[in-house]
């Protein structure tokens, strides 16, 4: 199953510096509706997203799980079903051990994409990264997954600072908008797909191949 890694702050839910409270959570406008539409196309929903307010010592993990407990009955209430959450809580700097270091799943770092193809099975290749911050692009980059920049958040500012050739697929005006671009996009690239090989035959291909096998052709593993 392919995936969107979704971020949280800006993305899903409205930009706080450090959300810290259930009552300050907003969800973005259309949020709920993108999750369905993903879902009904077929795709793993997975946020991924820093949290360096754990290691901070700003916010609780019980405060953190109540916020994601939250955030997934707001989408459900609206039929939307999250597939999964993924925090990095750490910050390489700031804060004390454990949960200050250098690891693997700050984004951009890959870390927690890993894990959530690791234990979702899911088909990297086919799978996107939305978000409003370079760390989300880096994230795709990281894990060659095709990049979607929304304007909401920080992303106004994020696209200000693009550099020609960045390796963002499409920007969109908000979470909602990028599902839709994916939807459409996905159905593009299959069907290119198919034309490049008509005679090909790879949905049997793909299902005599293991989740094992799959794992070892990923060039980032
Ligand atoms: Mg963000
Ligand atoms: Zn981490």
């Amino acid at each position: 199953m392919p995936a969107v890694f979704v971020d949280r702050d800006g993305t899903l839910n409205h930009e706080r510096r450090y959300l810290r409270r259930v009552a300050d959570l907003r969800l973005v406008a259309g949020a709920a509706d993108a999750v369905r539409a993903l879902a009904a196309a077929g795709f793993a929903v997975v946020v991924v997203t820093n949290q360096s307010g754990v290691a901070r010592g700003l916010v609780r993990m019980s405060t953190l799980a109540a916020i994601h407990d939250a955030i997934v009955r707001r989408l459900a209430r609206l039929g939307a079903r999250l597939t999964a959450i993924y925090v990095c809580p750490h910050h390489p700097t700031a804060g004390t051990p454990p949960l200050r270091r250098r690891c693997r799943c700050r984004k951009p770092r890959p870390g927690l994409v890993e894990r959530a193809v690791r234990e979702l099975d899911l088909d990297l290749g086919r799978s996107y990264c939305v978000g409003d911050s370079a760390a989300d692009l880096g994230l795709a980059a990281a894990t060659r997954t095709r990049a979607v920049l929304v304007r909401t958040g920080h992303g106004r500012a994020t696209e200000a600072e693009l550099t020609l050739g960045a390796p963002v697929a499409h920007v969109a005006a908000n979470f909602r908008a990028a599902a839709d671009w994916i939807i459409g996009d996905a159905q593009n690239v299959s069907a290119e797909r198919r034309a490049a090989s008509p005679r090909r035959r790879a949905p049997i291909e793909r299902a005599r191949t293991s989740p094992a096998r799959r794992r070892r052709r990923q060039p980032w593993r």
